[in-house]
């Protein structure tokens, strides 16, 4: 069993101020966390936890006992009362305390007195309860772990923020890796930069037009663990635009994911993939999303984005979504190409693809009936009651890998910082006939996705992500 933690920015800045007051004592509060339980990783096969930080809770100044540099006891009656919470919101109450003076690992009283909570929590609310623990040092997450029984406990290996800046904390052994072939991009941005690549599970949803030119980069700039999801094959009309298909693929049909994978295998550079040829709402894809720590969305379907727009906010993954629009209009009888690319970030303090007006969901409703019952779908469709697949967008792949490099170097800068520490962008455009980049808003209205924090890292629901069907 691994366990590693996903937190907003805003919640750490919360539990630093809270636990970290440099006047030489302990300190504690309550964290309410969301839980996503993965029965096997995509790469290594195991079970996983997954933490999601949802609320910071003061500790009163009233429930504390004693505190001094090296122990804090408090009043466990509010546990008791935040258990009935939890049980009730699908939470689970962990702790959070520190170390002024170090050690930077738990104490055998910190066991102890763990282990009883443990207890309470699986006695009141079932043996499915379990117990998260965060530990502060020197104004840092040092280190954490859950217990999923009184007795059993496991070690968080990594922690990454999420909100405009994603720092990841290791908090078991740091992954060390030094390529030949990163030298150059490591003098650039630098080993840690190289590291994290090699550690994170980066999702694609979409081989295809902006999915493809992403796979070719991902892999030289490190990526140690790829994800791809699609389930179409491809085809002639697709060979303008998706790097390594060849004629004999379209008559094959061979899937785009198997084009993608073996394009990466091919570089040698010792990525490892995953491919996932069926819809990314079937059963088959849920424990590979869930395992991502970054995923891209180049998808074209409506339906698709919905489901990635909620997986980002319940889960805590940002999502990097991806779409270009080419249009040939007429300007006083001459012919001209628009070409818009648009790249948002999908997490919580940014807005959604809803409140963007990027998806529709009517259009969203009739991709869900042509895949589940294509017969209702062609019959509505000889009755026009819907809109049918419409005509083929125009592609180029000039502008499919202008727009994927928008994306990549989105990531970059939240990773690196090198448009410096305000210099994330969520929404960007760019006009390519016009040579310039758009930030356009998003409508400021109550969003049940967006705006209000509800959904924000509660993890696991019945049913996947609140969706029906
Ligand atoms: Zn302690
Ligand atoms: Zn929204």
């Amino acid at each position: 069993m691994r366990a590693d933690l996903a937190i907003n920015e805003l919640h750490l800045g919360v539990l630093r101020a809270e636990l970290c007051r440099f006047d030489d004592t302990e300190h504690a509060a309550y964290v309410l966390f969301g839980l996503s339980r993965i029965e096997q990783d995509p790469f290594d096969g195991q079970p996983r936890l997954r933490l999601m930080v949802k609320d910071v809770l003061r500790v009163a100044d009233d429930e504390i006992k004693s505190a001094d540099h090296q122990h804090i006891s408090w009043s466990t009656k509010r546990f008791v009362e935040l258990l009935a919470r939890a049980d009730r919101e699908g939470l689970h109450v962990g702790i959070a305390h520190s170390h002024p003076r170090g050690p930077d690992h738990f104490s055998s009283q910190d066991d102890r007195n763990e282990a009883e909570l443990a207890r309470l929590a699986q006695n009141r609310n079932g043996e499915t309860a379990v117990l998260p623990s965060l530990l502060f040092a020197n104004d840092k997450l040092v280190a954490g772990r859950v217990w999923t029984s009184p007795d059993i406990v496991v070690n968080l290996g990594y922690a990454r923020t999420i909100g405009g800046n994603w720092h990841t904390t290791f908090l078991a052994t740091e992954p060390t890796l030094a390529s030949p072939a990163l030298a150059r991009q490591e003098l650039a941005l630098g080993a840690g930069f190289n590291r994290l690549m090699s550690h994170m599970r980066i999702g694609v949803v979409g081989a295809g037009g902006t999915g493809s030119p992403l796979l070719q980069q991902l892999p030289r700039m490190g990526a140690g663990h790829i994800g791809i999801f699609d389930p179409d094959h491809i085809e002639h009309s697709n060979l303008n635009r998706l790097y390594g298909a060849t004629w004999d693929d379209a008559e094959r049909k061979v899937k785009k994911v198997e084009v993608a994978k073996r394009e990466i295998e091919r570089m040698g550079l010792g990525t490892q993939v995953r491919t996932y040829d069926s819809w990314i709402g079937s059963a088959e894809c849920r424990d590979a999303l869930k395992s991502m720590d970054l995923i891209f969305g180049c998808t074209d379907d409506h339906d698709g984005r919905l489901l990635l727009n909620r997986l980002a906010y319940y889960y805590l993954i940002p999502v990097i979504d991806i779409g270009l629009a080419l249009r040939v209009t007429e300007r006083f009888a001459i012919s001209c190409l628009e070409a818009d690319g648009r790249v948002s970030v999908l997490e919580p303090g940014s807005s959604c693809l809803v409140c963007r007006r990027v998806v529709d969901a009517r259009i969203a409703a009739e991709e869900a009936l042509r895949r589940n019952e294509p017969e209702e779908y062609e019959r509505r469709k000889t009755e026009a009651y819907v809109r049918g697949e419409g005509d083929p967008s125009p592609a180029v792949i000039s502008f499919t890998t202008s727009v994927a490099t928008m994306a990549v170097e989105e990531m970059i800068q939240r990773m690196n910082q090198f448009r410096g520490e305000d210099g994330s962008i969520a929404n960007r455009v760019r006009k390519f006939n016009l040579v310039e980049d758009f930030r356009p808003g998003a409508k400021q209205e109550p969003c049940r996705i967006c705006t209000s924090d509800r959904i924000h890292g509660l993890g696991d629901v019945q049913p996947f992500l609140g969706r029906a069907g």
